[in-house]
């Protein structure tokens, strides 16, 4: 018998409002801004009005200063900017690869560091973002699941790293530019695929995504917004009807003995279940194909009979499936699968009527690709014989 580790949730979520000093306007839901504004002197009949002006200033036109908020009075912007705050993450570093993907070292409250992802495509430019500092999870192949500090981040610091990017890339409208369609558009898609398992910090990421979706301000389709989870699947009805947005899921293993060793919550909710929850999330959410991930390990989860054995399983869900080569990181106990190999087992699927795109890695050269990120304040490494241990994957050589 192996001994199971216990799947633990105990991370700490940083109260969003602040006992003293000013409160930041950033990451608020409409809701809970009204209710600040009222709190801070706004006449109730009013708020609403308010609500919609500073949100605008906020999200639509990317402006900081409550000075600059020209539709307000003067007094009642004094008032604001004694009481409040419009406060992204601060960007600490940027390094930009030979194919032109951006990756941001950010800094949030606490002197934490997390790590956003820019990708620009022809046809659109997708920003991958953090849900939190590390991740509670320890899949075996993925870098941030052996970073040992956790901390979630607010709904302020998920948006905000979204804002950030946008000043970063200079794609606030111009007066008489419109958002949507109508606005400058580099940044067009969002995915949750960066730090953390967005599942475990659900309220938070929700409110962000609420307010990237919202029509008033950066105005993003839920169409464009993917959420990546190993298979937390209590959560994935509730993303279903409280979000709304894509899902993409780490499938990564045909069996439960592969899956338990790569993606551990596999233990706590098994292959059968997650299928469960699948199934039902295109309908409750009037959603497109469900993205299975699935990262491509040498000899562990690459064969023949792997590939046929992911079609049956996935048979009646709409459903495309994301082979990801397996970017390799310090210590790493896999390696990736060999090309001719990946294309084979494209082949097995897209055979059995899937889309079976193999995605190219991105930014390598600053170990910007999936799975890499890792911030630089936690370097700390768990060895690569704890690693192996924890994945049982025996005793290292
Ligand atoms: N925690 C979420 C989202 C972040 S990971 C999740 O697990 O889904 C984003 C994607 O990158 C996941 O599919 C993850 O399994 C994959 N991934 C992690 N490490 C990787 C690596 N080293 N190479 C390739 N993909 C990796
Ligand atoms: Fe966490 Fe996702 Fe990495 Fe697993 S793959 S350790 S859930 S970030």
């Amino acid at each position: 018998m192996t001994a199971t580790a216990p799947i633990t949730q105990d991370v700490l979520t940083i109260p969003r409002k602040l006992p003293e000093g000013p409160q930041n306007l950033v990451g608020m839901t409409r809701d809970q801004m009204r209710l600040a504004l009222i709190e801070a002197g706004t006449p109730e009949k009013q708020a609403k009005m308010r609500v919609n002006q500073i949100w605008q200033w906020i999200y639509h036109w990317g402006v900081r200063d409550f000075a600059a908020m020209t539709n307000l009075a003067k007094d009642y912007r004094a008032m604001l900017a004694e009481r409040f705050v419009v406060a992204v993450p601060e960007m600490v570093s940027r390094h930009v690869s030979a194919d032109g993907t951006r990756k941001y070292l950010v800094r949030i409250s606490g002197g934490h560091e997390v790590e956003v992802v820019y990708i620009p495509e022809t046809d659109r430019g997708t920003l991958c973002i953090s849900s939190q500092v590390g991740c509670t999870l320890t899949c075996s192949f993925c870098h941030t699941g052996t970073q040992k500090l956790v901390r979630n981040l607010t709904a302020g610091e998920i948006i905000g790293q979204v804002m950030m990017a946008r000043d970063d890339l200079g794609e606030w409208p111009e007066p008489g530019q419109g958002t949507g369609d109508n606005g400058p558009r580099r940044l067009s898609n969002i995915v949750l695929m960066g730090m953390g398992e967005p599942l475990y910090n659900f309220e938070n990421v929700r409110d962000a995504m609420k307010i990237a979706m919202d029509g008033e301000g950066i105005s993003l389709s839920r169409r464009r917004i993917t959420l990546s989870t190993s298979g937390v699947v209590p959560e994935i009805a509730r993303t279903a009807e409280e979000i709304g947005c894509q899902l993409a899921v780490s499938f990564h293993a045909t069996t439960d003995e592969i899956r338990d060793k790569l993606v551990p919550i596999n233990k706590r909710w098994n292959i059968e279940t997650l299928l469960k929850a699948l199934k039902e999330y295109p309908k409750v959410s009037n959603s497109e194909r469900i993205t299975f991930e699935y990262v491509m390990l040498k000899d562990v989860n690459d064969s023949d009979a792997d590939a046929r054995r992911l079609v049956k399983l996935i048979e009646g869900i709409p459903a495309k499936i994301n082979l990801i080569p397996f970017n390799e990181w310090p210590g790493a106990p896999y390696e990736r699968s060999d090309w001719s190999r990946i294309e084979e087992f494209a082949d097995i699927i897209y055979k059995a009527g899937f889309a079976s795109p193999i995605r190219t890695p991105r930014g390598e050269d600053i170990m910007a690709a999936c799975g890499q990120l890792k911030s630089a304040t936690e370097r700390e490494r768990k060895s690569r014989r704890q690693i192996e241990a924890e994945a049982g994957l025996g005793e290292a050589s």
